[in-house]
């Protein structure tokens, strides 16, 4: 089996179709990511109505001026009530989209990660173009988790891996002139995690039109020519790092 770490459904989805066409492709279990306060509200009735969809939390930098001390309070009532919380993300720092607010970004950040800390939970982290400062940051903490659509270097990789992050490996794998065959060629499979990141971010052949959870296999299918394995092997090593980071009680 499979299972796609982070995807974002919506309501307006239709996920009993949706659900149907991932289990026909091997994907059993999908954790979604609530990242702003309709995703969370959404997502919490998701999680109600599917047993196999799970749910991590958390206020995404583009939040960052919107998001109150409340607000982060309201994170933490709603992870002690809800056991299908079952981490907190997508979280980190965007200099892509927001540069100028990048203190309040870290700011933020931080306070989530205190959260986490608290908590005991496994972080899903969102960087784009703020490698550095999201590792100095990772660096001051031991929390565990994963870094959502890795596409840093090789170096990278391995640093983060040393603090004790899987890589999110999605859709981006499958693009021609992307550089991330070479870092997943070197690095183990103890260390990554598969994601879709739907809707964005479709793999090849699908690119530029709307991703799905049940796209998993095809970047699972990459990864297995890039290592020369399996599929079966790269279900089961990928599926294994989830259980080994996330307390995910499977009903399925
Ligand atoms: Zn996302």
């Amino acid at each position: 089996m499979f299972i796609d770490t982070h995807c974002h459904l919506s309501k307006e989805d239709n996920i009993d179709e949706l659900i149907n066409r991932c289990t026909k492709n091997g994907v059993d279990a999908l954790i979604i990511s609530g990242c702003d306060k309709k995703g969370i509200i959404e997502g919490l009735e998701i999680i109600e109505e599917y047993s196999n969809i799970y749910m991590t939390i958390g206020f995404h930098p583009s939040e960052v001026n919107t998001t109150t001390d409340e607000d982060i309070a309201w994170l933490e009532k709603l992870i002690k009530e809800n056991k299908k919380i079952i981490g907190i993300g997508e979280i980190g720092l965007d200099y892509y989209w927001e540069r100028d607010n990048k203190e309040s970004q870290k700011e933020l950040f931080e306070k989530q990660l205190t959260l986490a800390e608290k908590l005991n939970l496994p972080i899903v982290i969102h960087s784009r173009e703020a490698t550095q400062d999201t590792y100095n940051i990772l660096k001051k903490h031991r929390l565990k988790g994963i870094i959502h659509c890795y596409s840093g270097s090789l170096e990278m990789a391995r640093e983060y891996i040393k603090l004790g992050y899987y890589l999110g490996i999605g859709g981006v794998l499958t693009f021609k002139n992307s550089n991330l065959k070479d870092v997943v060629k070197e690095i183990s499979l103890d260390n990554i995690t598969l994601e879709t990141d739907s809707p964005y971010l479709a793999p090849t052949p699908y690119r530029g039109s709307k991703n799905s959870p049940e796209y998993i296999p095809i970047i699972a299918e990459k990864i297995a020519e890039i290592k020369e394995t399996t599929m079966e092997e790269i279900a089961s090593r990928t599926t294994k790092n989830v259980h080994t980071l996330f307390d995910l009680k499977i009903h399925i």
